[in-house]
């Protein structure tokens, strides 16, 4: 199994990258040292431009979009359910041959503490190599590069088979009001249709100063919730109760939150953990391939303690989040409550989850009930066997050589459900960075920095896969 597994993936990258070649001639030829001046004004820009959600504020930076492309003679729409919060929409046409290719990317950004940063996080300071600033990687590195794309290829006057829509969206960080992918698939969903979608959510990783892998999202884990919710009757604390209902709640959250779905992998899943054992130390890379073979109880145990986000892809996870109960030290009360997190693998059948919770909890005097909110849809995970998935290996396969790519799934939900749900094929993607960088400086962190080179390999990167996909042959 492991043989054939390196055999496959020696396989995957000798084809790889005789498609890169083949790829190579589509679209005109890109000076890309030429486009870094360019790019890098416009992330700086973005980066100014503050959209810390809530407010967001994201019409500054449509306005500033809006400029630009007009400028280039490339017509924009802006579509606002709130003036401060506009998504702006631009097109390129092509031959209408083939469906449009969208490239998404949100103009929000999350808060700031400013005392924790060195720099001004709004200041897009150049120093050692990186950009620093809020937003230099969520999401403003995808913004400057799909303008970017957008540009040159108005600028090369190449001819499309596919429509390049780009969608620069609000909201994305903080939504309540439903401003931006909400608005747009469900108000304005003809703007942006498409037969595929890159956006933010995949990534490069970076080791001893060369990408290894690549992780292309291609989909995402269903959240939903529930409560239960334990009835009795109340009465002094004086005088127990045998239908006390914390004593039922604390029996059935114990029961739910330490019981484990069965692991089930999917299409993503599968050949996530195949490549990633191709590029993982022995003992790891044991590990991932029983999960393929045969995963015994061991193995899922150990990620469980060990690798809690892979145990998160392995199956639908249930957590308990809040208790709700009591109303003083020397009161029975007549309920308590209490909510689970849930986050459902793309495929799970939510009715026989939630009749399975109740058979879990056995105990008439606690329900389980389900919470219906504003959760993002169910979507159906995004092709691995999709000319737009072909074209992202080939990009990285003649970017970053040698690299592994993987197809991931995350276990949190990302605007790309609402694209998914309405059956565009979605693509996550990212700029290469360390896992140190990731994990100090990545979204959402106290300090947010890029390396201004994998800024402009990102441009690259997408330039090349949307060419591959979209310039008529
Ligand atoms: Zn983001």
């Amino acid at each position: 199994m492991a043989r054939l597994t390196v055999w496959a993936t020696a396989l995957a990258v000798v084809l790889s990258v005789a498609g890169a070649r083949l790829a190579g001639a589509q679209g005109p030829a890109v000076d890309w040292k030429k486009q870094e001046a360019e790019l890098l004004k416009h992330h700086r820009a973005l980066i100014q431009i503050d959209s810390s959600s809530p407010p967001g504020n994201e019409t500054r930076a449509a306005d500033y979009l809006k400029k630009v492309f007009e400028a280039e003679g490339i017509p924009v729409q802006t579509f606002a359910l709130k003036p401060a919060r506009a998504n702006l929409v631009a097109r390129l046409k092509g031959n209408g041959s083939k469906r449009p290719l969208l490239l998404m990317a949100h103009t929000d950004v999350v808060g700031v503490q400013k005392e924790k940063w060195p720099v001004d996080p709004f200041g897009a300071v150049l120093k050692d190599g990186y950009i620093w600033g809020r937003g230099s990687r969520d999401d403003k590195d995808k913004l400057a590069s799909n303008l970017m794309v957008m540009l040159l290829a108005k600028r090369s006057g190449t001819r499309l088979d596919r429509d390049l829509i780009f969608l620069a969206e609000s909201g994305e960080e903080a939504d309540p009001e439903g401003v931006g992918i909400a608005y747009m698939v469900n108000q304005h969903f003809a703007d942006i249709d498409a037969e595929f979608a890159l956006t933010e959510g995949g990534g490069a990783l970076i080791e001893n100063n060369r990408v290894t892998a690549v992780t292309i999202q291609t989909s995402e884990k269903v959240p939903r919730r529930f409560r239960l919710v334990a009835t009795g009757t109340s009465g002094h604390g004086s005088v127990p109760r045998l239908d006390n209902p914390l004593t039922h709640l604390s029996a059935a959250v114990a029961k739910v939150g330490s019981f484990t779905m069965p692991m089930r992998l999917t299409e993503t899943t599968r050949v996530y953990f195949e490549k990633l054992a191709s590029i993982s130390t022995p003992d790891k890379a044991a590990r991932y391939r029983a999960l393929l073979a045969s995963p015994s109880a061991d193995v899922q145990s150990y990620l469980a303690a060990n690798e809690p986000e892979h145990n998160s892809m392995l199956r639908t996870s249930v957590v308990p989040t809040l208790l709700k109960a009591g109303v003083g030290p020397n009161v029975i009360p007549s309920q308590a409550e209490a909510t689970f997190d849930v986050r459902a693998l793309p495929d799970e059948d939510i009715p026989q989850f939630f009749a399975q919770m109740t058979r879990v909890v056995g105990d008439p005097a606690v329900k389980v009930e389900p919470i219906t909110t504003n959760l993002r849809p169910v979507s159906a995970p995004s092709k691995l066997d999709s000319e737009m998935y072909r074209a992202l290996e080939h990009a990285s396969a003649a970017l970053y050589p040698g690299a592994v790519v993987m197809p991931a799934m995350s276990t949190g939900a990302t605007d790309m459900a609402q694209l998914r749900a309405k059956g565009i094929q979605a693509y996550g993607i990212g700029p290469a960075s360390t896992q140190a960088d990731t994990i100090n400086y990545g979204a959402h962190s106290d300090v947010e920095r890029l390396l201004e080179s994998s800024l402009y390999r990102l441009a690259e990167f997408t330039w090349r896969a949307t060419m591959e996909v979209a310039a008529s042959k």
